[in-house]
């Protein structure tokens, strides 16, 4: 069979288990890799030490005999409100926080893994000869928007994330490397051109000033990095701006012109967990990651979190970083309280001061700090 009619069965066959996008790019070395190389030595990316892979460089040190990768882009944009509208103007009684869109249902990475193990599968039967595979989401030591970019999806934003212009940036990406010779998408022509333009809107509403130039993202500002992958405590300048979000930030993208439109059409698996009263202790309301009760976060002992987040991204905050975000938050929403639900509020950080983990005492002491402030 013709090569690119290979690839064109791979993209219906990605298209059927549901990605929005797909295509192949060949297994070679991209100029965008040495752009990263000199990221990292700026120390934009914190303490991810697993960014510094070396066989990040080459993906023959990934899959020795590589020639074709597969990236394919899974949705989840569910039809709720961006961060940027969602907080309620004025005072709260109820303050509530904000989970990264896609931390709000199951955990991608075995939801996309399984469909890039049937997509190896669907592989193995089409193919006769021998061939290797290996399959990545998010966790490999490959540059997956580099191969996005180069497999035809999208171009690389001003706000440093994959872009496609139909689909806008709310996608997980996948990739399968191969031994196997497949036709790029992009036979003969150009990667997707930039279409930011003059638009900067990301960079001006970025809280934290983590972008700092186009295309450049220094994590240790990043909200995400800060409330995710950081183990110890956040930089006191940056507590404030961080406002109410728990974990992860869509800020960069919940401002971009490209995401207005971008489809809703989310897995149900990706909508945001939700847990009835019934199945909470008595009198607790109905909880949601969608907006989340900041006191009802920081109530969660560690065994409740162990058990409400099972099979969640959040796990990856761990209990002690989540409180810790949490007590910046509840300090953060005071701002906005009524002088009774600041009382509240306050309680409440008393109580994450005493506790045993210095990490989420030391938030809960900045918070009441914050709450010192205003009613001086
Ligand atoms: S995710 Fe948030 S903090 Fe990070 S660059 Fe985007 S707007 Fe800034
Ligand atoms: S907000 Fe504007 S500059 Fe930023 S990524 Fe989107 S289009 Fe590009």
């Amino acid at each position: 069979m013709e090569k690119s009619l290979e690839s064109e069965w791979i993209r219906k066959r990605a298209r059927r288990l549901g990605f929005e996008l797909c295509g192949v790019a060949p297994a070679e070395k991209f100029p965008e890799l040495d752009g990263f190389a000199d990221w990292l030595a700026r120390g934009y990316g914190g303490e991810m030490r697993y960014l510094g892979d070396a066989r990040r460089a080459d993906l023959q040190s990934v899959l020795p005999g590589a020639k074709s990768v597969i990236v394919c882009a899974l949705n989840y944009n569910t039809p709720l409100p961006h961060s940027t509208q969602a907080f309620a103007e004025g005072a709260e009684n109820e303050p509530r926080g904000w989970i990264s869109r896609y931390a709000w249902g199951q955990d991608y990475h075995a939801v996309i893994g399984a469909k890039l193990e049937e997509l190896c599968g669907a592989l193995r039967e089409r193919f006769a000869a021998p061939f290797e595979t290996r399959w990545y989401v998010d966790t490999g030591p490959v540059h997956e928007r580099a191969l996005a970019h180069h497999a035809g999806l999208g171009w690389i934003g001003k706000n440093t994330l994959l872009l496609n212009e139909e689909v806008g940036s709310y996608f997980f990406l996948g990739v399968i490397l191969t031994t196997l010779e497949l036709a790029p998408s992009l036979e003969g022509e150009a990667p997707p051109p930039d279409l930011c333009g003059n638009c900067r809107l990301c960079l001006d509403a970025c809280p934290t000033g983590a972008l700092t130039e186009a295309y450049v993202m220094d994590a240790r500002r990043c909200i995400s990095y800060l409330t995710i992958e950081l183990r110890g405590a956040i930089p006191e300048e940056l507590r404030a701006p961080m406002g109410r979000h728990v974990f992860g930030c869509d800020i960069c993208q919940d401002v971009c012109p490209y995401n207005r439109r971008a489809p809703v059409d989310a897995l149900p698996a990706f909508a945001p967990r939700s847990w009835p009263k019934k199945s909470l202790p008595a009198a607790a309301p109905d909880e949601s990651l969608f907006l989340p009760r900041l006191e009802w976060l920081a109530s969660l002992s560690e065994e409740e979190f162990r058990e409400l987040f099972r099979g969640s991204p959040i796990r990856r905050s761990k209990w002690r970083g989540l409180l810790r975000n949490v007590g910046n938050a509840l300090g953060n929403a005071g701002a906005q309280a009524d002088e009774e639900t600041r009382a509240r509020i306050r309680a409440r950080l008393e109580m994450l001061a005493q506790s045993g983990e210095e990490l989420v005492a030391d938030s809960a002491r900045w918070a009441l700090g914050r709450l010192g402030d205003m009613s001086s």
